[in-house]
């Protein structure tokens, strides 16, 4: 390094730079190395590099420098350098006449990426969400205190294990098939049942997505939430409104029930004090409004008990012309001709008896309807996988304010009518998961239409 134009550039450039000989000897030190190191140049120059900075010897940098020389390539590196609490970045490039050191401080870089990763770990450490990743093969890499306390365990007790045993066994494949998506490269939510160390359940809300690093896939994140309380509340809440139906169709039976009932014991009492001359027309009151109790006790039964039966392989076209069989007197005796047109249809799971009664209530209504006669069509039909029932009547129709009470327990507007019939059926088109629908024009007519 003797060319005076060559020495001045080097002082210029902003990196620190200095050159040793074979003997370690310092043969150039420039300016930006001087206000680095913090020393000056008469102290090195000429001096040996490993007595002017004994500090150095045995340490990283002095590995680095001696290797370079021995392998004759260059070696890049970031070195902390505590007697100045600074760091550099060095590029070391030896040549047959020594090593010559290339050096930046990046000290306020690296104060800056700390601080940065401070920030990071402390929105890890301190989120009140449970966060934690995976490597590629679903091993835990990293949990936070939130997830400590989410299941119990400690961090080297969840880096041990998988999550496997985590989550309750029929929860595993959900489990499976979400990371899998993450892996992918997918963010994916979902809620699962996980497992506290000490045996509860946990209703957990959790959040998968792909950790990238230079734009490959490593890992994955997650964050979960408990959601335990909130379920149980949504539960509790759907019980209470259960309850609060029971209670209502409880008080709407007994009412129904109870005049019959009045009528029965003011009529028992009146053949005591008559004592046995009990009178026909009395008894066949008597037998009215037991029957009327008998009535409104079997219908709800069909709606107490639809579990009780079994889905079976079912004809709903043969289901319908039985329908049409049983109530064909009916119609003949009030002027009702039934136009039927039942198509070929392949078999559906179903419960018979259930989708005989459902169908009878709707084609009772249609024909008690028309007290002074007219047509009733009915179809059945099999469109693109579906069965859509349509009974239409010419009737008295429904105005269009009655409509959302059809299917109310007890609303009926018939003087004998039970009000059971639309509730009942609605009942069981919804346990065999199928639509229900019922249309009106007041003074011409009702169409019901069922799709199974
Ligand atoms: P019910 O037949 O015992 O009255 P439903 O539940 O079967 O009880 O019917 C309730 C009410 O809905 C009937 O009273 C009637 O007012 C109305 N309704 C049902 N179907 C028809 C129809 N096809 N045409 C006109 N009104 C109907
Ligand atoms: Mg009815």
């Amino acid at each position: 390094m003797q060319v005076p134009l060559t020495k001045e550039i080097l002082d210029r450039i902003s990196d620190a730079f200095f050159a040793v000989d074979n003997e370690w000897n310092v043969t150039y030190f420039n300016k930006e190395a001087i206000r680095v190191l913090g020393r000056q140049k008469e102290e090195v120059l000429g001096e040996n590099l490993w007595e002017k900075f004994p500090e150095a010897v045995n340490q990283e940098v002095y590995i680095q420098y001696h290797k370079a020389v021995r392998e004759q390539e260059a070696v890049f590196f970031e070195m902390y350098w505590p007697p100045r609490d600074m760091w550099y970045n060095v590029r070391a490039y030896p040549s047959s006449n020594g090593l010559t050191v290339f050096f930046q401080d990046i000290t306020l870089q690296k104060e800056l990426a700390n601080k940065q990763e401070d920030h990071y770990l402390s929105l890890f450490q301190n989120n009140p969400e449970a966060v934690f990743s995976f490597d590629l093969n679903g091993n835990y890499l990293s949990v936070n205190p939130a997830m400590e306390k989410l299941l119990g365990y400690t961090e080297e007790e969840y880096i041990k294990m998988d999550w496997i045993p985590l989550v309750i066994e029929k929860e595993i494949a959900t489990v499976i098939y979400h990371f899998q998506k993450a892996i992918n490269g997918e963010t994916t939510h979902y809620e699962t049942i996980a497992l506290h160390k000490d045996g509860h359940r946990i209703n957990v809300k959790v959040t998968n997505m792909p950790i990238t690093v230079g734009g490959k896939i490593v890992g994955v994140y997650g964050t979960a939430r408990d959601v335990t309380k909130e379920r149980e509340t949504e539960k509790r809440l759907v019980d209470s409104e259960k309850l609060t139906a029971v209670g209502q169709l409880a008080a709407s039976i007994a009412h129904e029930i109870r005049n019959p009932l009045t009528s029965i014991k003011g009529f028992l009492q009146l053949m005591k004090q008559m004592k046995g001359e009990a009178k026909e027309e009395y008894l066949n009151i008597l037998s009215d409004e037991v029957s009327r109790i008998e009535l409104i006790t079997g219908e709800l039964l069909v709606l107490a008990k639809p579990q009780a039966y079994d889905f079976q392989l079912i004809n709903v076209g043969k289901i319908m012309e039985d329908v049409v069989t049983l109530l064909s007197s009916q119609a003949l005796m009030s002027g009702v001709d039934i136009h039927s047109n039942i198509e070929a249809l392949p078999e559906m799971k179903g419960i018979e008896s259930q989708l005989k009664q459902a169908l009878i209530n709707v084609v009772k209504n249609a024909i008690e309807a028309m007290p002074n006669g007219g047509n009733l069509y009915i179809t059945v039909r099999n469109k693109g996988g579906a069965i859509v029932i349509v009974v239409k009547d010419e009737g008295v129709g429904i105005p269009k304010e009655i409509l959302n009470k059809i299917g109310s327990p007890f609303y009926t507007t018939k003087e004998k009518g039970t009000g059971l019939g639309m509730m009942t059926t609605a009942k069981i088109i919804q346990t065999h998961q199928g639509g229900f629908e019922i249309t009106s024009i007041p003074n011409q007519g009702t169409k019901v239409k069922i799709t199974l």
